[in-house]
């Protein structure tokens, strides 16, 4: 497969296809050391960006090591990660012609007090890079430290993690 990285439009550097890729082709793998979910937490609680994708049920993520790690997400994307025995595939749910920018939805969880704004341009970007699911739960937490009033909750450090996930994972 013909996989280049090169700048994009949608964050910094972005994963390009010079051949075209049929629907359902596995494009790449999201490969790289796995950690056990604690491990992740330690080794990355101050980091700007990670490149974490939390497999199963998220007690272990795969620290990306990996040309897919350079792979932007978007809310209108030309691929879908799927898990098949342990290992996380990057497949076209689309035809995608060469030239063309490769993306998946990120379904973002456990980014703590990042917002994760999300800039892909899509009609319909929900503007964020956070599951639906995880958005939700956001915002009911914020409801609820809304209706504790003035205690303040800022005892944890400021988390900056983001895990990746499977769409199946949150839907
Ligand atoms: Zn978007």
């Amino acid at each position: 497969m013909g996989l280049i990285i090169r700048s994009s439009a949608i964050h910094a550097a972005g994963c390009y296809t010079t051949t075209a890729i049929r629907k359902g082709t596995r494009v790449a793998e999201y490969d790289g050391p796995r950690l056990r979910k604690e491990e992740a937490d330690v080794a990355y609680e101050a980091s700007p960006i990670t490149y974490l994708f939390g497999l199963g049920d998220g007690s272990i993520v795969i620290d990306g090591h990996c040309m897919a790690m350079f792979i932007n997400h978007s809310c209108n994307p030309n691929c879908e990660t799927e898990e098949v025995r342990g290992r996380v595939w990057i497949k076209a749910i689309k035809n995608i012609a060469p030239g063309e920018e490769i993306t998946y939805d990120y379904c973002l969880y456990d980014g703590g007090d990042d917002e994760a704004v999300c800039n892909c341009g899509a009609k319909k970007c929900r503007g964020t890079m956070y599951s639906p699911e995880e958005v939700r739960r956001r915002q009911a937490k914020a409801k609820k430290a809304l209706k504790k009033g003035a205690k303040k909750q800022r005892s944890k450090p400021r988390a900056v993690k983001r895990v990746k996930a499977l769409k199946s994972r949150t839907a």
